[in-house]
């Protein structure tokens, strides 16, 4: 279209809340830049994302609009309400999930059909959109919602395999190609890739490459100079077109702070930044491990009492595991009288980015999900890093090994979402690294430094700034 066409996305998030975050935060800077926007949505997904566009509507006309599509739980065999991946509690609800998701794509092609939008953005595991991009002729661009850095390790692991070299699951190798000598294990890659098994989630994946080949582009959630040797690995050695718009976490900043992220809390948030506001500054520690996982009562009794072990203050986001619902024994006896005053034990959602800009968190412990990962960064905290599953042992070797702003509690084994036993003591002594001493005093130069470089990356003419820039220029010149 000419200078004059208003363009209009629509973007399309994964339902899980680690897409649908950091995806309703980029509709509110695309916005704030003038462009339409149409988030594509479930009915119960909508109605947190419409809560937290909610204030964004009344700033200076921002254009968000939220689009609802039934969600085919019934005819995908799915249990009522299972619209969020938060909600599969059991393995063989994934294929079903998948094939639900994969029926919205009528309902999407009608929808695009009416609004003739010029853009869709689309979660990377809906590889089916670039059928509906290559009907109407309209340019498809792919999130992930991860780093630089896993991209492209991710893709030089599966052109290399090397893997496939080493003699037992602990022998550490290095990514071919990957600039800054990471070294993995076999073990901490997914079960499907290390026991090289055909799975319905590995089929997937294959259908996202090849989907991903004929994408106009990917949208990257970081910064340059977070990443930045791998930011250049990823357009320039593995060829990809890319843009970084991030941190998102701050792009709304100042202007409607309080708006909820993902779901609503689970305590009163006033009270949460009181209970912060009676504390010195970088004397508490942040333990949460995104909207995934979920640990059982032995894993969390030994969190407890590593917590108590730290001499540290502390707030703790729990989320338990399905089998786990009544209260009984997953903490120790007498825990909550001792570490009153001490410790807050959130027990459902917290208002994480809310509690870790505030001056009294001093520390993170992380499942290093991307978006805790950044949010952790752009908060300038420390980070010790306790992968479980998904891509998040890279984001791990990212923060350890070359932001050089966190340590490893020690977890050695990808299991998907309930993750590798960690002892009592390995709690202790990660954290007290972090809060303690002439090493966490280091990282928490380096950490204060690259919170800097988040906040100007995103101000007036910022790296991610003039991307987000030229991306929008790029997609109004293109779109006809
Ligand atoms: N989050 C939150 N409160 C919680 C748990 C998570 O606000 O109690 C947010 C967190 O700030 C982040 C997202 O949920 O934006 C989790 O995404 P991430 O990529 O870190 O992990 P995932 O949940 O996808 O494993």
């Amino acid at each position: 279209g000419s200078d004059g066409t208003q363009l209009h996305m629509f973007l399309f998030p994964f339902l899980a809340q680690g897409h649908i975050i950091p995806i309703v935060d980029m509709a509110k800077l695309f916005a704030s830049r003038g462009v339409k926007i149409t988030i594509v949505t479930t009915p119960l997904n909508a109605i947190s994302i419409s809560k937290s566009i909610h204030k964004a509507k009344s700033l200076a006309a921002p254009q968000i609009e939220l689009l609802i599509l039934e969600f085919p739980t019934a005819e995908a065999g799915l249990p009522d309400g299972c619209e969020n991946a938060d909600s599969i509690t059991s393995l063989d609800l994934l294929p079903k999930f998948f094939k639900a998701l994969s029926l919205l794509q009528a309902p999407l092609e009608q929808a695009v059909l009416e609004k003739r939008p010029h853009c869709l953005l689309a979660d990377t595991f809906f590889p089916w959109t670039d059928d509906v991009a290559a009907k109407f002729g309209i340019l498809r661009l792919v999130f992930h919602g991860t780093s630089f850095f896993s991209l492209s390790a991710t893709e030089f692991m599966r052109i290399h395999e090397p893997y496939k070299h080493v003699s037992s699951d602990t022998e550490p190798f290095l990514i071919p190609h990957l600039p800054g000598e990471i070294k993995f294990t076999k073990m901490q890659l997914p079960e499907f890739i290390r026991e090289n098994a055909k799975s319905e989630f590995s089929e997937l994946l294959n259908r996202v490459k090849e989907s991903e080949s004929k994408c106009y582009g990917v949208v990257v959630n970081s910064f340059y100079e977070l990443e930045a040797d791998y930011a250049d690995c990823y357009r320039n050695v593995l060829g990809k077109k890319a843009w970084h718009i991030g941190p998102l976490s701050l792009c709304n900043k100042g202007t409607e702070e309080k708006a909820q992220r993902g779901s609503e809390s689970a305590i009163d948030e006033h009270e949460c930044l009181k209970w912060l506001d009676s504390k010195k500054p970088n004397s508490v520690v942040y333990v949460c491990f995104g909207s995934m996982a979920k640990f059982n009562s032995a894993q969390l009794k030994e969190i407890a009492n590593g917590l108590e072990a730290s001499g540290q203050q502390f707030i703790w986001v729990v989320r338990k595991g399905k089998e786990e619902e009544d209260d009984g024994d997953w903490l120790p006896e007498g825990f909550e009288q001792r570490m009153e005053g001490k410790g807050l034990i959130i027990r459902g959602w917290a208002p994480q980015v809310l509690i870790l800009d505030h001056p009294a968190v001093g520390g993170f412990v992380t499942h290093c999900g991307w978006n805790s990962t950044l949010e952790g960064v752009a908060a300038g905290v420390p980070m010790v890093t306790w992968p479980v599953s998904a891509e998040q042992f890279y984001n791990e070797k990212l923060v350890t090994q070359v932001l050089k702003s966190g340590v490893p509690v020690g977890v050695q084994k990808w299991v998907r979402t309930v993750g590798d036993f960690i002892k009592r003591e390995a709690v202790e002594k990660a954290i007290r690294r972090i809060m303690e001493g002439e090493e966490g005093e280091e990282m928490r130069k380096r950490a204060t430094e690259l919170a800097e470089m988040a906040r100007r990356a995103v101000a007036e003419d910022g790296s991610s700034y003039s991307d987000l820039d030229a991306l929008i220029k790029e997609l109004k010149s293109s779109a006809v």
